[in-house]
């Protein structure tokens, strides 16, 4: 079953039992509460805003002020210059990935993504025709084969996309691979006569841990739509908040960007919540407490691995990717734990643990994962 049916089985069990005796590490909504700058904000802008437009319509792609914001950050950011207009606001990354593939897909396209990968890719991607095309990464790393890569390619490889730091693996892409799959882009755009773009899917970004460097896609191959959100790192998942920078050297810049507003459109999205619009604006480049899910990300790799799992160490995101033998994800079910079975991101014998709860949480479910190393002989 998927994740948010484990996860409602999680608060069903929790009606029975107590929430404090189910360990439910399904769901990757931040733990971690909103910096004070976002408080600040909301109330700033209620003393502040006239009243008719503080919760009012906003122009489809967002307000412009706070499309400049966002242009300004990245472009201080980053090297690529981004102009106000290149940025389209939307209700997190996930109508950003709806659109973008609206945007840019035709029916019969292929969609290249890499294992494992966030489920709802497959959604976006046939919900207009396209194929997903699952591309093996590196078993041992979870990093990109670019051989492997290139035996996915064909004629009619519209778009590739990648998440980074990834989630259900924490694992961030390194500059080497991104390179290497760059330089295969462009020469297989030039081979088939068209353009591949590369949707970068990066709402984990700022979620890095021990100073590890998360390449900017847009810098390294030009025809990349960037996609994030304000979901996770400022902890406003619920307020629907992120957008979409296409840069002035992605091709075909000025249909791309109409055919979003067209996609956007006819998904039956009107604009952003206004007044977090401007909260985003505000509270651009900051971030909530982050440090909290390092240490928990180092207590469970530690953990873990002492009883003996096998993983790799996330450097990002707030998920965990361990190996499980056949039958383990079911038997920790019946001991009140719950994960996602790697099977829900095309990653079978593995199960995927969100992190993002209170140390507590983790520290009184070792026990259950000791047990089970038992039983499974680990
Ligand atoms: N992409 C990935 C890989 C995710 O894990 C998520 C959410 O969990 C999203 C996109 C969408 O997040 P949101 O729509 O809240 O920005």
């Amino acid at each position: 079953c998927g994740i948010r049916e484990i996860a409602a089985y999680g608060d069903s069990r929790a009606a029975v039992v107590g929430p404090e005796n189910v360990f439910n590490f399904t769901i990757g909504s931040p733990s971690v509460k909103a910096p004070p700058c976002i408080e600040q904000s909301i109330r700033h802008l209620m003393e502040t805003v006239p009243v008719e437009q503080l919760h009012a319509y906003t122009p489809a792609p967002g307000l412009l002020s706070v499309r400049r914001a966002m242009a300004d950050y990245l472009n201080r950011t980053f090297v690529t210059q981004y102009a106000p207009t290149d940025i389209f606001m939307t209700s997190g990354a996930c109508a950003a990935l709806a659109i973008a593939c609206a945007a840019m897909l035709s029916p019969g396209d292929e969609v290249l993504t890499l294992t494992p990968y966030f489920s709802e890719y497959r959604i976006y991607t046939e919900a207009v025709g396209g194929t997903l095309i699952e591309v093996p990464s590196d078993p041992e790393t979870f990093q990109i084969d670019p051989a492997a890569v290139e035996a996915a390619l064909s004629e009619r490889t519209a778009l590739v996309l990648l998440n980074s730091p990834n989630n259900p693996s924490g694992v961030v892409l390194g500059r080497e691979g991104l390179t290497a799959l760059a330089g295969l882009l462009t020469r297989k755009s030039a081979e088939y006569g068209h353009t591949i773009y590369i949707l970068a899917d990066e709402p984990y970004r700022d979620l890095v841990y021990g100073g590890v460097e998360v390449p900017f896609l847009p810098d390294l191959y030009p025809d990349t739509v960037y996609c994030t959100s304000f979901s996770k790192s400022l902890s406003l998942a619920g307020e629907r908040v992120g957008y979409l920078a296409v840069s002035q050297q992605v091709a075909e810049h000025d249909a791309l960007m109409a055919a979003i507003g067209g996609a956007a459109r006819a998904l039956g999205y009107i604009n952003v919540s206004s007044m977090f619009q401007m909260v985003a604006a505000e509270c651009v480049g900051q971030t909530a407490d982050l440090s909290i899910y390092e240490a928990n990300r180092n207590y469970l790799y530690r953990s873990l691995t002492e009883l003996g799992y096998r993983c790799i160490r996330p450097d990002g995101a707030f998920y965990l990717f361990v190996q499980t033998p056949e039958g383990w994800c079911r038997r920790a079910m019946e001991l009140d734990l719950l994960l996602v079975p790697g099977a829900e991101f095309a990653c079978p014998g593995y199960a995927r643990l969100a992190y993002c709860v209170p140390m507590e949480k983790l520290e009184r479910a070792m026990p259950k994962f000791a047990a089970l190393a038992q039983e499974f002989g680990l």
